[in-house]
C-alpha cells in the first residue's frame, strides 16, 4: 500500500538537521511537506518584521524542497481542522514534526496526536529544536530544573556533548518519492503573500535580516570564516550600540529553526578546534547553552511566563501605570539611549543582548516599576527572535525575579550607553531629532542649555521628552521595594531563592514524552 506521510514545519524551517523529515521519508511513496497558517499564533499581533521574516523562510523552504523535486503545503486554519481534512482526504499514513516544549505546541500537538490515533495515522516526532533531550537534563538533575547556569553546566557535562547534525535530504533520497501536486495549488495551497498577512508595503523598513535557511546558512559561514573573532568571543565584551550589530544576529534563524542549534554548535567545535579560545557562559558555545539552560527552567517550572503561580518568580508589588508602560514602549521615555533602543526594536526587530539589558531593567526595577511581564509581551511582539522561553526567562532575570538575584546592580539609562559609545552616535542615527546635539548632551539632552537646544533644533519638553522620570532618586527608591519583596520571600519560604536548586515537576502529559513512537495499528 501507497505509504502516504505529511512532514508537519513548525518550527524547525529548514532541511538540514532534520531528523523528522528523515524519518518521514522511511517508507514514504508520497510526501507532503505542509506548513499551517494557525490564527493563533500567525496573527495582527505579531510585529510586521516577524511576518514578514515568516514568508521568508517559507519561500526559502518552498525553493528548496522544489529542488527536491517537492512542494511546500501552506494550509490555514487551526491545525486539529486542518488534519481531520488531510488524513481523509490524502489517505495519511504517518506524520512527523519536530517536537516543540512550548506550553500551546504542546497542547496543540496533543490534539493532533490523538486525532492522528483516530485515523490510523503514525505519529513521529524528533527533537532537533534544542541541543539536548530538556528531558534528558531535568532527569539527571533529580527532577528538578538546574537554576543556576553553573548547575546546569555540571549537568550538561555529564550527558556529553550534543548530538551532530545530520545533512538535509539529497535527491537520492527522494527517488522513490513523490509529491502530487494539483492544478489549483497556488491558490490552495500557496506561500501567504505579504497582504494576506497583513503588511503594507510603507509601514516596512529596509529588510536587514531576511528569513530563511539559505540566509541562516550564508550567515553562520560569513561569522565562521572570522576564526579569531569567534575564538576570542566573550559576550560581555561587545556593544549594546555599536551601530552595526556585535554579536552573531542569528536568534531570528535559531528561533524560526532556519538554523538548528547543533548545527550552530558543531560548526564552532570545529573553528575551536587547536585554537585557544574562551568558554562558557561568555564564549558562542555558552550563549547556546544560556538558550539551553532557560529552555529547561521552561519545561521544568510551572507558569515560566508569569509571577504568580511560578515558584521560582520573586512576587513583587509592581505598578500599573499605563503611562508609563505606553512611554517605554514607544520609545517616549525622555531618555534617549532607552528610546534609541526601543527605536532599533521596533524598526528593525533586533536588539543586542545588553540593550535588552538596559531596557528591561529600565522598565522594572531600575526605573519605572512595571511588570516584566508586560515588557515581555512588547518584546513578543516585536522581537524577529520572540522565543516563549527565552523571553519569559531573561525577562524574570533582569527583573531580578529569578535567576539573578544582584538587585542593587542597577544600569543607568545614561552611563550605561557611554561606555561603548561616547559620542552617542547610535543615538543619533535611532533618535535623528537628537543628531545636532553634542556629545555632551546627548545622553541628557534636559541638562543642556537653551541656546543649545535652539541649536540643536530640538527643545526638550516640545521636541523631545522631558525624562519620565528622575533616575537617581526613582532607582533607590525600587532598590528598596525589591529589598522588601526579597525579605517577604525569604520569611515566607523561610529560604532564600538563592539557595534554591529547583522545583519538582508535575507528571508527564502523552506529548511530553519525546521521541516515543504513537502508533495506531
Ligand atoms: P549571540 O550572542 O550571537 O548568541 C548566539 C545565540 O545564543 C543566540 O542567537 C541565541 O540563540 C543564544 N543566546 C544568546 N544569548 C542568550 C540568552 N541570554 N538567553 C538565551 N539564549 C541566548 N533571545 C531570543 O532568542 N529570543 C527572545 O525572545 C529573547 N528575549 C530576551 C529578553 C530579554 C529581556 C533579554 C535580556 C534577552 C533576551 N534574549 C532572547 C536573549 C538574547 O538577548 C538574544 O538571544 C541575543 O541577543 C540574540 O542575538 P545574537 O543571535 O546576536 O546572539
Amino acid at each position: 500500500m501507497t505509504q502516504v506521510c505529511i512532514h508537519w514545519f513548525r518550527k524547525g524551517l529548514r532541511l538540514h538537521d532534520n531528523p523528522a523529515l528523515i524519518a518521514a521519508l522511511e517508507d514514504c511513496k508520497e510526501l507532503y511537506p505542509v506548513f499551517i497558517l494557525d490564527p493563533y499564533l500567525h496573527n495582527t499581533q505579531v510585529g510586521i518584521n516577524r511576518r514578514r521574516f515568516l514568508i521568508g523562510a517559507l519561500k526559502d523552504l518552498d525553493c528548496s524542497l522544489r529542488k527536491l523535486n517537492s512542494r511546500l503545503f501552506v494550509l490555514r486554519g487551526k491545525p486539529e481542522d486542518v488534519f481531520l481534512k488531510l488524513f481523509k482526504e490524502w489517505k495519511v499514513r504517518k506524520l512527523t514534526y519536530e517536537y516543540d516544549t512550548e506550553p500551546y505546541s504542546l497542547n496543540r500537538d496533543e490534539k493532533v496526536t490523538s486525532l492522528a490515533g483516530k485515523h490510523a495515522v503514525e505519529v513521529i516526532y524528533k527533537i532537533s529544536h534544542t541541543l539536548y533531550n530538556i528531558e534528558r537534563i531535568i532527569e539527571e538533575n533529580g527532577g528538578k530544573p538546574p537554576l543556576t547556569y553553573k548547575r546546569f553546566q555540571a549537568i550538561v557535562q555529564k550527558l556529553g556533548p550534543p548530538k551532530k547534525p545530520i545533512s538535509a535530504p539529497h535527491l537520492e533520497n527522494m527517488k522513490d518519492v513523490k509529491t502530487p501536486c494539483s492544478e489549483k495549488f497556488e491558490e490552495k495551497y500557496g506561500i501567504p503573500t505579504p497582504e494576506e498577512l497583513g503588511l503594507e508595503s510603507t509601514s516596512l523598513g529596509e529588510e536587514l535580516f531576511p528569513g530563511g535557511e539559505q540566509e541562516a546558512l550564508r550567515r553562520l559561514d560569513e561569522h565562521m570564516k572570522k576564526t579569531a573573532w569567534v575564538c576570542s568571543f566573550e559576550k560581555p565584551q561587545t556593544s549594546p550600540n555599536s551601530l552595526s550589530p556585535s554579536t552573531t544576529v542569528l536568534s531570528p534563524y535559531i528561533t524560526f529553526g532556519c538554523l538548528s542549534a547543533s548545527t550552530f554548535w558543531w560548526r564552532l567545535t570545529e573553528v575551536y578546534q587547536g585554537r585557544k579560545h574562551s568558554d562558557p557562559p561568555v564564549s558562542l558555545h555558552g550563549q547556546l547553552l544560556w538558550r539551553e539552560f532557560f529552555y529547561t527552567g521552561s519545561v521544568g517550572i510551572n507558569n515560566f511566563n508569569k509571577m504568580e503561580g511560578n515558584p521560582v518568580c520573586i512576587q513583587v508589588d509592581w505598578d500599573t501605570n499605563p503611562e508609563y508602560s505606553a512611554a517605554w514602549r514607544e520609545a517616549r521615555t525622555g531618555f534617549p539611549f532607552i528610546d534609541a533602543i526601543m527605536t532599533q526594536l521596533r524598526q528593525e526587530g533586533w536588539i543586542h543582548h545588553l540593550a535588552r539589558h538596559a531596557v528591561a531593567c529600565f522598565l522594572t526595577r531600575g526605573d519605572l516599576w512595571i511588570s516584566w511581564e508586560e515588557g515581555q509581551k512588547v518584546f513578543e511582539e516585536l522581537l524577529l527572535d520572540g522565543d516563549w522561553a527565552l523571553n519569559a526567562g531573561n525577562w524574570q532575570w533582569l527583573s531580578a525575579s529569578a535567576f539573578f538575584h544582584q538587585f542593587f546592580r542597577v544600569y543607568s539609562p545614561i552611563a550605561f550607553g557611554k561606555k561603548t559609545d561616547k559620542n552617542g552616535d547610535y543615538i543619533k542615527k535611532y533618535l535623528p531629532v537628537l543628531k545636532k546635539f553634542p556629545p555632551e548632551y546627548i545622553y541628557e539632552p534636559w541638562k543642556a542649555p537653551r541656546c543649545v537646544q535652539h541649536a540643536a533644533g530640538c527643545i526638550v519638553g516640545k521636541d523631545y521628552p522631558h525624562p519620565i522620570v528622575q533616575h537617581e532618586q526613582v532607582s533607590k527608591k525600587n532598590i528598596q521595594r525589591m529589598k522588601e519583596a526579597y525579605a517577604k520571600r525569604s520569611s515566607n519560604s523561610n529560604e532564600s531563592p538563592i539557595k534554591e536548586q529547583g522545583v519538582k515537576r508535575k507528571a508527564l502529559s502523552v506529548s511530553e514524552m519525546p521521541q516515543k513512537k504513537i502508533r495506531k495499528e
